[in-house]
């Protein structure tokens, strides 16, 4: 681990070799108010930032969107976690510069994220795909943010299972045991869901009026 025994500002990380920082003119009490404030307003950013990321899952479902939520979930607490110890660490003296860097480096994951999302669907011109399959299980949570997924049988090479994310209205019309059609966009590299719809409507109604969720 990294171990300088000279005293780094909290504010620029300079080295301090009198009562002021040579590097901002501010003293380390200055020092240490700018420092809080500052961490406070990216922590405010990479909160709003897994809000976006949250929203985007809802807006343009990705078909793995559980596996990019647990994501989201460890870059989440272990940022929180980051600007915990940054905090502490200012107020023991300790030297917070790498940690400092660990948190501005992960502050804009969440913003990146979201946009890939947006961006996967935005550039997304392939045609609707439709599968065919069967509903083999159900499964919702009424957390702070609601999730519906509905386990079919998967028709991808390799997948046993897929959890596709639904609207309240589909998950209380399909039964575990019936045959569903899901419709996927296929995005540019990441397939988000259009829609589930049953087999039936989907051969009379066509692929687009599956894309409200
Ligand atoms: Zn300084």
């Amino acid at each position: 681990m990294f171990r300088s025994g000279a005293k780094r500002c909290l504010n620029c990380d300079t080295v301090i070799t009198g009562p002021i920082c040579e590097g901002c003119d501010l003293t380390q009490a200055a020092a240490s108010l700018v420092l809080r404030r500052r961490l406070i307003l990216r922590t405010g950013l990479f909160l709003l930032g897994s809000m976006a990321f949250v929203a985007a899952t809802y807006r343009f479902p990705p078909l793995e969107t559980d596996g990019m939520l647990v994501f989201c979930g460890v870059v989440f607490f272990v940022g929180l976690g980051l600007a915990v110890w940054v905090e502490r660490g200012a107020l023991r003296g300790n030297q917070i510069a790498i940690r400092k860097r660990l948190f501005m480096t992960l502050v804009p994951v969440p913003w990146l994220l979201a946009a890939l999302l947006v961006v996967n669907a935005k550039l997304d011109t392939g045609p609707v795909q439709d599968y065919r399959t069967r509903v083999v299980g159900k499964f919702s949570m009424a957390a702070m943010v609601p999730t519906r997924r509905l386990v079919v049988r998967s028709w991808r090479e390799g997948h046993e299972f897929e959890r596709v994310p639904v609207s309240r209205d589909e998950y209380s019309r399909f039964a575990v045991g019936q045959s569903v059609v899901v419709e996927i966009h296929p995005g540019i590299g990441i397939p988000w869901v259009a829609g589930v719809v049953a087999p039936s409507s989907n051969a009379s109604g066509g692929a687009g009026n599956g894309g409200n969720l």
